[in-house]
């Protein structure tokens, strides 16, 4: 027996059962572990993934230590559990990936400081409290710039795009924390997911481009078009110095129009835009995450073809569902939400190609015809 390392039949619990919970929980199925998973919502998607399911609040004291008591290893799903929660959890139960990165990273500002700290590249940036901080930032950095709230933002929830004085009426000052940062004319987005196991072996899924629309990713190709892996990396190494990770986590970038490379943020745990690993890669994200907590060695990744991963949203379902398997070569990923809303991720289709230009403008007549 290796020291820290978790086998099968061993319970794995899982903060949180979204779709990234399903997905965690069926590459831990698939392995022969034990599932159990707390989640507000009576029908969360991963409820039907796992043999315990606790339905609680995030908050829930009693039933976090409850859902800790039955798992010989803890890991969550998304970024934004409770502070005091977590750390207690942590001081009683084992949660390798630990409180420190997941509580730093809770915080747009603490994130940005640490990324920046590091050496890594940010975009200019500021916290700000007043009317008259943004008009300052603004003075120095031209429109356009967004702010955010700090904290329990996603999928651009949060966020003021600042194009005009006008735009500021918007911003709730005074009620809740906010950054401002310059508004970048893009060439484009890109991320890199990575993998750690517990002793520090790491491994890196090629370079994700990713298109978002309204602030919410809309399609990933991989391997990226603009090819700055090694630089991709070389960024992630920085960050890496400073913070500590383990399980899958994914760096998401800017690219401006010279090619700059800019840190956005950092989501530690599995993100949206390597969900086409599952098909494309020799590993996904979800299995690497589950061997990596459980502290199994982490095969190298390779592509196995190039990949296309489309999101389903609410409003994407109500034109597509009728067509989704007519088309044998789409990998159709439905995450089993009931309660369908027009923005809300329901589920994705990852296709893989021989020929990425030829695939799309196939596409045209398919998934993005309206
Ligand atoms: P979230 O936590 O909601 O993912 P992000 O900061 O990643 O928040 O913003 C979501 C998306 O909004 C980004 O992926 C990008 O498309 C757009 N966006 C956010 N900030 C900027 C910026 N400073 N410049 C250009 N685009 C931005
Ligand atoms: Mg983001």
């Amino acid at each position: 027996m290796t020291l820290n390392r978790i086998y099968p039949n061993q319970t794995i619990g899982i903060i949180g059962g979204g779709q990234l919970g399903k997905m965690l929980a069926q590459s831990a199925l698939r392995m022969g572990y034990r599932v159990a998973i707390l989640d507000p919502s009576e029908d969360a998607p991963a409820r039907s993934t796992c043999h315990e399911f606790i339905c609680a609040d995030f908050s829930d004291k009693d039933a976090l230590i409850k859902l800790a008591e039955r798992s010989d290893i803890l890991t969550y799903e998304f970024e934004n559990i409770d502070a005091e929660l977590l750390t207690t959890l942590v001081d009683t139960y084992y949660v390798p990936q630990g409180a420190k990165t997941v509580l730093t990273l809770q915080n747009r500002d603490d994130e940005k400081r640490t990324i920046e700290g590091s050496g890594a590249r940010i975009v200019p940036y500021k916290n700000i409290e007043t009317k008259n901080d943004l008009l300052k930032f603004i003075e120095k950095e031209n429109y356009p710039v967004i702010v955010k709230t700090a904290t329990g933002g996603y999928d651009g929830k949060g966020q003021y795009l600042i194009e005009k004085e006008f735009d500021i009426e918007d911003v709730p000052f005074g009620e809740t924390e906010l950054v401002v940062e310059k508004y970048l004319d893009l060439k484009g987005e890109v991320s890199l997911t990575v993998s750690r196991n517990v002793d520090g072996q790491t491994i890196f899924f090629p370079l994700q481009e990713n298109l978002h629309k309204n602030q919410i990713l809309y399609r990933t190709i991989v391997p990226s078009r603009i090819e700055l892996f090694d630089e991709a990396k070389e960024q992630v190494a920085l960050i890496m110095d400073k913070l500590h990770f383990v399980g899958s986590f994914t760096v998401e970038f800017f690219v401006d129009k010279d090619m700059t490379l800019y840190v956005n943020e950092i989501a530690p745990r599995p993100h949206n835009s390597a969900h086409y690993s599952i098909e494309g890669c020799n590993i996904s994200q979800f299995d690497a995450h589950i061997l990596a907590i459980c502290n199994h060695p982490l095969p190298e990744v390779h592509l196995l073809e190039d990949s296309i991963m489309l999101n389903l949203l609410g409003k994407d379902l109500d034109r597509l569902e009728n067509m989704l398997f007519d088309h044998p070569d789409w990998h159709v990923h439905l995450y089993g939400k009931t309660d369908r809303k027009p923005e809300r991720k329901m589920g994705h289709v990852t296709i893989l190609t021989e020929d990425i230009d030829e695939t799309l403008d196939g596409l045209e007549t398919t998934f993005f015809k309206k």
